[in-house]
């Protein structure tokens, strides 16, 4: 009878579900059928798999690749939008198709705004001042004057002043080159989650052996459930050799006489190695036996997101690789 591979808990106690390792919301396409329970995959969905959509790099790597996802709901729910014009920051928003800047009332008084979305708030600005409407000028006239007003500052140069007596208004054009900086609201420590990956993969390549070993998976499962860094574990993001939103999901795991390894990459631009005291060799001579690989220390598994393939490949001694099936 299977057990769930966090609670342990067996039908009818609990429902199976269909655990993804690499969380479904980024693409990931392995699963674990049947060996985690609705409840803790329920849990793990909300607690951890979110968290990766926290990153700003994995949503980078969302929209260039174009899967479908509501990322403007995600961009706008998980992180605080930051925009640089000329060194000044500005708050924004995503929308459909931009990332929307809203204008900013300096210390001084004056209003400063993208150069896109200058002339509403400006002209909602000057129909409200009364020194205008004191001085006779009517709404009309007002609004009259503000196109001409644009018109002098579409044609102004960087850098110049527009100076505008009949509204007594100087806008000062700047460049509007933007940098856009996402930050994540909350934390965005994916670390349990890397190790939640790295416990069902360990699971996918040595079944209940796997779950008996006392220096990784044990202290894997404990860091995962109470989120305390168990001695000997270090989790790390690293940079690949891969270039920028290389379109790939993989898990690698290495042993070795003094370590065991675990890399799992996100689009090959978030990486992230888990380091553990070494694992049981029973494991991987199993493996090996099945796969006729008699020197095999590792397997990686990668996902190419564009053809949807999965594969897994042996890693041996001498730093090959040797397809093991898909
Ligand atoms: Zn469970």
């Amino acid at each position: 009878m299977n057990h769930c591979i966090f609670c342990f808990k067996s039908e009818p106690e609990v429902k199976f579900s269909q655990e993804h390792l690499i969380p479904h919301c980024i693409g990931g396409n392995l699963i674990l059928d049947d060996y985690v329970c609705a409840e803790c995959n329920s849990n793990f969905g909300t607690e951890f798999d979110h968290k990766i959509l926290k990153k700003p790099d994995i949503v980078a790597a969302l929209s260039k690749l174009k899967i479908p996802h509501n990322r403007v709901k995600l961009i706008n729910n998980n992180f605080r939008v930051k925009v640089f014009i000329c060194g000044i920051e500005f708050k924004g928003r995503a929308t459909e198709n931009a990332i929307e800047v809203h204008s900013k009332r300096l210390e001084d008084g004056s209003l400063i705004c993208p150069e896109t979305e200058y002339k509403e708030p400006l002209l909602k600005g000057i129909l409200r001042d009364q020194r205008l409407r004191a001085a006779g000028l009517t709404e009309d006239q007002i609004k009259e004057e503000f196109q001409k007003l644009t018109k002098a500052y579409n044609k102004a140069e960087v850098g110049k002043n527009v100076i505008w007596p009949a509204l007594g208004i100087t806008l000062v054009k700047r460049s509007d080159t933007r940098k856009i900086k996402l930050e994540p609201k909350g934390s965005d420590d994916v670390s349990r989650l890397v190790a939640k990956i790295a416990y069902e993969f360990g699971f996918i390549l040595g079944y209940r052996d796997f779950l008996l070993s006392e220096h990784v998976a044990k202290p894997l499962h404990s860091f995962i459930l109470t989120g305390e860094k168990q001695p000997g574990f270090h989790i790390t993001q690293i940079s690949t050799s891969f270039s920028d939103f290389v379109p790939i999901h993989f898990i690698s795991f290495q042993t070795y006489e003094y370590m065991t390894r675990i890399i799992v990459g996100f689009f090959g631009t978030l990486t992230y190695m888990l380091i553990a005291p070494p694992l049981e060799h029973k494991i991987f001579q199993q493996i090996a036996e099945d796969n006729n690989c008699p020197d095999l220390i590792g397997v990686e598994y990668q996902q190419d997101m564009h053809k949807k393939t999965i594969g897994f490949w042996a890693i041996l001694p001498d730093g090959t690789y040797k397809y093991i099936g898909g």
